[in-house]
């Protein structure tokens, strides 16, 4: 059979790489299968065998514990469970399967619980299908056992890989330590998702939407990711990786050559300044970027800050974390976004309710509201922290003004509390709300006499407008951050803003592109917070581009009827700008008054002037 070598899926995050692969087959809820070569049959009966010890193990330790409380009957339950476990009749079958089947060894442990329970529940009588249970429960926590020793193993390892997954979900990114993934490449999940935020902010290349891949990989096969292409090519020949090397370089150049402007600020040909902020999900993520090069954190998701511990963090906690993101920023403004989970932002700690439908529901400031605690130890940590920086407050999911009110109403509850308790808190502290429910949109007016600043959260506000998940494959090509209604959208907000005088930024994943950059600059939006690995190239388009120029890409844009008329108007707009290649950036050797070169609108005289 011939394998099909390069396979074509959804770019999620840029960037060009190739290295081994490991995949992850373990999902919750899900028995993975997949067939093994020959060689790795004594492997997988290993694994089997390890499996059973550790369980029998544990079922020993259990054991010795409910015996000395004087359960003898229990005691003797798990003694019996031992012994079904090691029925050499039962292991045999399971090594049998993997031979002749050629399967891995979770794939036959489950085939052999199934047929305990099928054929013990065919049988007549209660108590003779209650056996069925007890016979299939120990063997269930040896398919369990498998299922995490292969997370196991892949966390202990050293070895630089290729993180394949069925899903991407915030769990797959954060697997392990980000210093070992050089790329994501998943069967499913949407290029909005969580997984793919944090991916894109962790700064690897990552493609999704590959059907079938797991059972095209094997463990530890050579892959080359193009992340800008959504593109992944199995066992590349010598041919394939010469030409990856010269296009690797290529990239270097020209990522290096961006860099060293990256320090200067993001102003227009003519003077006009845009804030180029960062997104920062993890205290990591300033190991990623250069502080001189931003204005600030226009987005500080704590929700993953909160993800990376055991439990809830204390106020002190809280404090202290806070407190160093300010002195990682050097003076720079930070955009603290309160709490937002429900949806696939879960805390391990903080068991959600299921619901129907999460997206509709308990999620960011609607959960905050109601365990007003969590607001409020969230809120005196991040005022207290206010003494040694310049905060910005901003409140995700807001739907109606009601919840304004209610969250300016504590906070000031809580300020007075705290000065009252001789803590030193800031003046200045600015209130702002995320723009993501189309509602927020449509009594912006209303709210934003009772605020200080607005973001846009486009990921979220596309979904909600377009009604399509942004998770949910199925209705992928209807979630467009560039149909006209949500162009229309971030138009309002930019004006009503603009009206009110008060300062709008876009913080949504649209914004890390530099030719979307232009277009929400040409709506007037004065700021935009994107993931580290972006901030050079959309800073390097705004300093191309004139004011007058990103003006007329969006009223272009604004003129078209489709999503995709949309995307022709940025590409054609974007192509004059990238006629600038790698290497006339790094021959003009920037220098950092650097005000010549090429720029969209310059006058109208310089290439591609609009
Ligand atoms: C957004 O919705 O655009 C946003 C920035 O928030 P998140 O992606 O964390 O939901
Ligand atoms: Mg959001």
């Amino acid at each position: 059979m011939t394998r099909q070598r390069n396979i074509n899926g959804i770019s999620v995050a840029p960037g060009l790489t190739m290295g081994p692969v490991h995949v992850v087959r373990a999902a919750p809820d899900v028995v993975p299968s997949w067939s093994i070569p020959e060689d790795q049959v004594l492997t997988e009966v290993r694994r089997v065998h390890d499996a059973v010890e550790g369980v029998c193990d544990e079922l020993e330790r259990r054991r010795e514990i409910v015996a000395e409380q004087a359960n003898e009957r229990d005691a003797n339950i798990l003694a019996v469970h031992a012994m079904i476990v090691r029925d050499p009749s039962a292991i045999k079958e399971i090594e049998k399967s993997i031979r002749e089947d050629r399967l891995n060894a979770e794939a036959c442990v489950k085939a052999l619980i199934d047929r305990l329970e099928s054929s013990l529940s065919a049988l007549d009588g209660e108590s003779i299908r209650g056996y069925a249970a007890d016979a299939s429960d120990p063997w269930r926590a040896v398919l369990e056992e498998l299922m995490q020793s292969e997370k196991r193993d892949f966390v202990a390892g050293d070895e630089k890989v290729v993180l394949a997954a069925s899903q991407l979900t915030p769990q797959v990114v954060t697997m392990l330590d980000r210093d070992r993934v050089l790329a994501i490449v998943c069967e499913t999940g949407g290029r909005f998702s969580h997984g793919a935020v944090l991916a894109r902010s962790f700064g690897f290349p990552c493609v999704v939407g590959l059907p079938n891949l797991l059972s095209r990989l094997e463990q530890g096969m050579r892959v080359i990711v193009r992340g800008d292409q959504g593109a992944v090519q199995l066992l590349p020949s010598s041919e394939d990786v010469d030409s990856f090397l010269v296009e690797r370089s290529r990239l270097q150049a020209r990522s290096e050559a961006l860099r060293t402007q990256a320090q200067l600020p993001a102003e227009t040909p003519d003077g006009h300044h845009v804030d180029v902020m960062v997104n920062i999900e993890s205290i990591h993520d300033f190991e990623t970027f250069e502080i001189s090069h931003t204005d600030g954190v226009g987005l500080l998701r704590t929700e993953f800050l909160y993800m990376e511990r055991a439990q809830f963090p204390s106020e002190e906690e809280q404090y202290r974390l806070y407190r160093r993101v300010f002195k990682n920023m050097e003076g720079r403004p930070v955009t603290l976004r309160t709490l937002d989970i429900g949806g696939d932002k879960q805390l391990p700690y903080f068991n959600m309710p299921k619901e129907a439908n999460p997206a509709l529901g308990w999620r960011g400031i609607r959960v905050t509201l109601q365990w007003k605690d969590l607001l409020r130890v969230q809120l005196r940590a991040a005022l207290r922290a206010s003494a040694h920086g310049e905060l910005r407050l901003l409140f995700p999911m807001i739907t109606t003004l009601d919840e304004v009110l209610e969250i300016k109403e504590t906070i000031g509850e809580l300020r007075a509390q705290l000065l009252e308790q001789g803590y030193e808190i800031a003046g200045n502290v600015s209130i702002g709300i995320m723009i993501e429910v189309p509602s927020a949109v449509f009594t912006l007016r209303q709210m934003i006499e009772e605020i200080d600043f607005v973001s846009v959260g486009t990921n979220d506000m596309v979904q909600y407008l377009l009604a399509a998940d942004r998770d949910n494959p199925f209705v992928g090509n209807l979630y467009d951050p560039h149909q006209p209604a949500v162009i229309e959208a971030l138009r309002q907000v930019a004006q009503i803003a603009s009206e009110a005088g008060k300062p709008c930024s876009v913080c949504g994943e649209m914004a890390g592109d530099h030719m979307n950059a232009l277009l929400l600059m040409g709506m007037g939006y004065d700021a935009l917070s994107v993931a580290p690995n972006f901030i050079s190239e959309v800073k390097y388009a705004v300093r191309r581009t004139t004011t007058q120029a990103a003006g007329e890409i969006f009223r272009e844009a604004a003129r078209e009827r489709s999503g995709e008329g949309v995307r022709q108007v940025l590409q054609e707009a974007g192509t004059r700008l990238m006629a600038i290649t790698a290497a006339e950036l790094i021959q003009e050797r920037p220098s950092l008054d650097d005000s010549s070169g090429d720029q969209i609108g310059k006058g109208n005289e310089g290439r591609g002037a609009l």
